[in-house]
């Protein structure tokens, strides 16, 4: 029995980061928390043990969709007799933690930059120029946080018990055998990648991405994601659009190419630990937000980088 319930991604070395966020954020409202991860791996589930005094792990696979994980979620938490369960705002999550919330006849209360108290916090708006006071009125609430707004939470002197929940299929009743084939993903995801590369319209009219840029990305193991004008433009899929109405990440390293600096689009990466910009435009806001600026054509500066980098690969 806990309180609060943090739910933990885990991949197939890790447990995402961003879900260390979301413990931060839970951490601060409830004393009394435990881990509920969701993967594959119980090596990796049980490097959650580090962070909770009690762990469930529900062994999930990546074929298995939100349609069977959230009935079997709702349940969990139901015997856990938590009354709040808190996760990062993620893709995954986005798709799922609504469905629970229904299914439970919780509150949903998502992207919140602050968490006061359990159930009750704070979101952004306005592209982070105001702010919106939330709070649930029903016993279960279930929260994302805006991972940017958190830190990674560290680990502490424990060894949790942990606890297994195998098949989401076989033990919980009710659950349908539907398996709903994942997206084929490929490189790391815009949300959970250390560094991102931002595409603008900088780089021209152009139907794929261009040669140099999908170097420099390979070189640093970044995702790629782009402006509104090159999502418009067909170049990137629109859920690969980073600011307002986009993501909003919150990496280690962003560069962004040929991209002005609009306000809708800085508001995506302000989490972001370094802003590095390349444009020709000494004027361009962007570099009022960069911690590094390049002013110059992309076509001159990013193959220079990638010869740096190649030969000092990170
Ligand atoms: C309600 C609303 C929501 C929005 N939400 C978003 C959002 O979520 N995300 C988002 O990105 N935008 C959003 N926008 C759009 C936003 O206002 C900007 O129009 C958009 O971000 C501009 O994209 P850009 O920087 O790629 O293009 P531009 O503003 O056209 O900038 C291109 C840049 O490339 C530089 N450049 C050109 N050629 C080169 C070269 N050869 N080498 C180097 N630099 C070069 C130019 O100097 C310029 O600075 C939103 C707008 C509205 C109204």
């Amino acid at each position: 029995m806990c309180t609060t319930l943090v739910l933990l991604e885990l991949t197939a070395e890790t447990i995402n980061p961003l879900s260390l966020r979301a413990l931060s954020a839970a951490r601060a409202v409830s004393e009394d928390l435990a881990g509920l991860a969701l993967g594959e791996s119980a090596s990796v589930a049980r490097k959650a043990c580090a962070y909770f005094p009690g762990v469930i792990h529900l062994v999930t696979s990546e074929e298995m969709g939100a349609e069977i994980l959230a009935p079997a979620l709702c349940q969990i938490m139901e015997q856990s007799g938590c009354t709040q369960l808190v996760a990062a705002a993620t893709p995954f999550s986005r798709d799922l933690l609504p469905r629970v919330a229904a299914l439970a006849g919780a509150s949903f209360l998502s992207q919140l930059s602050v968490l006061e108290f359990p159930g009750e916090g704070k979101r952004a708006v306005l592209a982070g120029k105001g702010v919106v006071a939330v709070r649930s009125l029903l016993p279960v609430s279930i929260i994302t946080i805006e991972p940017s707004a958190f830190p990674v939470a560290a680990p502490l002197a424990i060894e949790g018990e942990i606890s297994l929940r195998t098949d989401p299929v076989e033990e919980f009743p009710g659950i349908s055998r539907k398996i709903i084939p994942s997206a084929a993903r490929g490189g790391p995801s815009l949300l959970d990648a250390a560094v991102v590369v931002g595409v603008g319209r900088g780089v021209g009219p152009v139907q794929s991405l261009p040669l140099p840029l999908a170097q420099l990305a390979t070189l640093l193991g970044a995702a790629v994601g782009g402006t509104r004008a090159t999502c418009d433009s067909g170049l990137f899929s629109p859920d690969l659009q980073i600011g307002q109405t986009g993501r909003v990440i919150a990496p280690e390293c962003y560069i962004a190419i040929g991209v002005s600096g609009a306000v809708q689009h800085v508001a995506g990466v302000r989490g972001a630990a370094l802003i590095v910009a390349i444009d020709k435009n000494e004027l361009a806001g962007i570099f009022e937000t960069a911690d590094v600026g390049f002013v110059g054509m992309w076509e001159a500066v990013v193959p220079k980088l990638c010869e740096l980098l190649g030969s000092n690969p990170r």
